[in-house]
């Protein structure tokens, strides 16, 4: 049914619910689930407050009001609410204009939010509360837990709050008064000792107590997380029917003669452990999409190395993709250096090769004498041809999105392996379902001999002490990283900062010392060079913006300094540690930020000072951001448009949706039976609107 002849909406308000938030239709409106549930029974006084309190329910009067600052950005309105045990403040920042005509003094309201310390006037505040007349406390159900619904400042603007959504549902559910249908088959429903669909539609809304609120989630949270995997199983079953893989059943003269004879190191457990992976993947006739995720200074690299030598055994070709010219040049040297003793041609393709030795690269490739072929982008181009391209390598793949995938994958005809590199440490519950359609190996041991980098937390004004230590470090020989945020104003970034501290870096170093800078506003040509000789040594200190975060391998730099830390993201901060720490030295990481921080911020400091496991960060920040923020995310080709479960909290839930969903696709691939009819038909529904990335990705 069309939400405008639900009771109690009509046209206009039906217009405003899909503007805002996007519902359409009357199940929209059902599974429009609260955010929030407050417990009414319990109303504070303001004089209980103290620190650790989310969100509190309030019973009292406004006395003052006041308007302050001018203009439209800076306009804020504040309100003094008092309930006879104490004052706290209230303030707006926006819909000032609707709080004014709706909210007055002298009036009985229960106020809900969040109370926020403030250091300075050592008093409570709270931004943006809901208010609700505690005259015309207005739903006529008794309830202790009540549902809070998310509206927008334009809705409030229309009275369409909190409350007028609750109202509605309510409304709604009185008049349907048979069963809604059941949305999973009945098998499933007895054998997770799941509530019924029906009973929990009605309990999320208008929970009858606690424990039947629980059952209710943990219902819908199943069921949400398990079509959502079930869809992801069956791509990638008819991914693997549909598609036929290079078989490549040989390990041959390349292979053996680098592994037995010219490999530099004994391989960890883990990377051995991966390999085999590949292996029976590749030797499987079935088309390998494997994400390869292993923390900073893993290893990755030469597990690509002895990855492409199995192609090159069954003679065909491997190319490697990194994301700048900086990491593809690295990548180059480093494998031509260990691969054309054993007669391999590398060869180095990036947006600034010269066109003599781009027609000669095109040339070779094409007749097969070129064997591997590392580049940035550029490999993608179309003119690119190869002879027969048996496995492409992506580095770094959060920088690459599906479509770039895509691209490799014409480059045969029939799809080379794609095996794809990441250092973004991805937590299990995302990695389940952003990239449900890839196999994941981990590799999840450092090699032998690194001593854990130590982190520590300076304030600005510690500078001085910090100059001090990094002589020390200089004078033993070793090389330092200094890092600036980007920061942006105005649409346009701002590189004041980072030129700043390499002034200050050359004033306090300059003589005896050599001061590099990089950043993303020089040319090239210069950023190159720069980084080159922070590479080779000859530079002591290079001061950069982000432009480092990614893969580069300065073994013999063990001190990383990150200035205005606060600005940083737990990922990046551990993405930028990760240079440091890769040569036997004991190696720093310090975290300079600003007296003033934040609590989230707080945290994030405390979590890198606390541990250097990529996992356990990546967990954190899931914690702390919500996955919508992660990395990778936004690339996946996979909208997480999740109403109610949510990655960061419910990982245990997703775990048994997907196993679940794992029995049924393994029995049913292409879900005939009878009794997954149901299945078939919900993911239909669901899913019938999103892009099918499971052929390409
Ligand atoms: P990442 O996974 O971050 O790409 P790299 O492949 O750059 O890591 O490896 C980091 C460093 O560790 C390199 O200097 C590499 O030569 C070294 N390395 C890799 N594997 C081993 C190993 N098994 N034993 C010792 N050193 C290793
Ligand atoms: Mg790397």
């Amino acid at each position: 049914m069309e939400l405008t002849y639900v009771p109690g909406i009509g046209p206009k308000r039906a217009e405003v619910l899909a503007n805002e938030l996007n519902l359409h239709s009357d199940e929209d409106l059902l599974t429009y689930f609260p955010y929030r549930y407050v417990d009414k029974s319990k109303i504070y006084k303001i004089k209980e407050i103290n620190g650790d309190m989310p969100f509190i329910l309030l019973r009292g009067q406004f006395t003052v009001f006041e308007e302050q600052g001018t203009g439209f950005k800076n306009m804020r309105y504040k309100g003094l609410f008092t309930d006879g045990t104490g004052i706290i403040e209230c303030v707006w920042f926006q819909g000032i204009r609707y709080i004014k005509e709706s909210v007055h003094k002298n009036q009985e309201y229960l106020l809900f939010g969040a109370p926020k310390y403030n250091d300075f006037s050592h008093s409570y505040s709270i931004a943006h509360p809901e208010l609700e007349s505690a005259e015309k406390n207005g739903v006529d159900v008794m309830q202790t837990l009540m549902g809070m619904y998310n509206t927008t400042e334009k809705m409030k603007r229309m009275y369409m709050n909190s409350k007028f959504m609750q109202r509605t549902i309510l409304a709604y559910l009185q008049k349907n008064i048979n069963p809604f249908p059941e949305t999973l088959p009945a098998y499933i429903v007895d054998q997770m000792h799941l509530m019924n669909y029906n009973t929990a539609i009605r309990q999320i809304h208008f929970p009858a107590n606690p424990d039947n609120l629980r059952k209710a989630q943990m219902r819908l949270k199943f069921e949400e997380l398990f079509y959502l995997e079930l869809y992801l199983m069956r791509s990638f079953k008819m991914r693997q029917q549909n598609i036929a893989g290079l078989l490549f059943p040989r390990i041959g003269d390349y292979f053996n003669n680098f592994y037995y004879k010219c490999l530099p190191f004994e391989l960890t457990g883990a990377q051995k452990r991966v390999l085999k992976e590949i292996r029976a993947d590749m030797g499987s006739g079935k088309q390998m999409n494997r994400l390869l995720q292993g923390d900073v200074g893993s290893g990755k690299t030469m597990v690509a190395i002895l990855t492409m030598l199995m192609a090159l055994d069954n003679g065909f070709q491997a190319c490697i993709m990194a994301p700048t010219e900086i990491l593809a040049t690295q990548h180059y040297e480093s494998i031509s250096k260990m691969l054309e003793p054993i007669g391999v041609r590398v060869e180095l393709l990036t947006g600034t090769t010269r066109k003599k030795k781009r027609d000669e690269i095109h040339a070779a490739l094409e007749d097969g004498s070129l064997h591997v072929l590392v580049g940035t982008h550029a490999l993608i181009e179309p003119d690119v041809k190869f002879r027969n391209l048996g496995i492409a390598i992506i580095d770094e793949q959060h920088r690459f999105g599906v479509e770039q995938r895509s691209k490799l994958w014409m480059k045969n005809v029939r799809p080379p392996h794609v095996l794809v590199m990441t250092a973004t440490p991805i937590p299990r519950t995302l990695a389940m379902t952003v990239y449900g359609d890839l196999d994941v190996s981990v590799i999840d041991e450092l090699p032998p001999g690194r001593k854990p980098i130590q982190t520590i937390h300076r304030w600005d004004q510690q500078r001085e002490g910090l100059i001090r230590a990094m002589r020390g470090q200089l004078e033993q020989g070793r090389q330092i990283y200094v890092v600036y945020p980007l920061i942006e104003e105005n649409q346009k970034l701002k590189y004041h900062d980072v030129e700043r501290g390499f002034e200050n870096m050359q004033a306090a170093f300059g003589p005896d010392y050599h001061v590099v800078m990089v950043h993303g506003k020089m040319k090239p040509k210069d950023k190159e060079a720069a980084m080159q000789r922070f590479v080779s040594g000859e530079a002591h200190i290079l001061v950069a913006t982000t432009v480092i975060e990614v893969g580069v391998n300065v073994p013999n730099a063990s001190v990383m300094v990150i200035e205005s830390a606060e600005r940083f993201g737990l990922s990046q901060l551990h993405q930028l540690r990760g240079r440091v720490g890769r040569g036997a030295d004991q190696s720093y990481c310090v975290l300079v930020t600003g007296y003033e921080l934040s609590r989230d911020t707080r945290k994030r400091i405390d979590i890198m000072c606390e541990t250097t496991d990529g996992f356990e960060i990546a967990e954190a920040d899931l914690q702390l951001r919500g996955p919508g923020d992660m990395e990778g995310t936004q690339q996946s080709g996979l909208a997480l448009d999740l109403h109610i479960a949510s990655l960061a909290k419910d990982g245990q839930i997703l775990q048994l949706a997907r196993d679940c969903a794992k029995e049924i696709i393994d029995k049913d691939p292409m879900l005939e039976a009878q009794q997954n009819n149901i299945l078939r038909n919900r993911l239909q529904v669901l899913f019938s609107k999103k892009v099918d990335w499971s052929r390409i990705s």
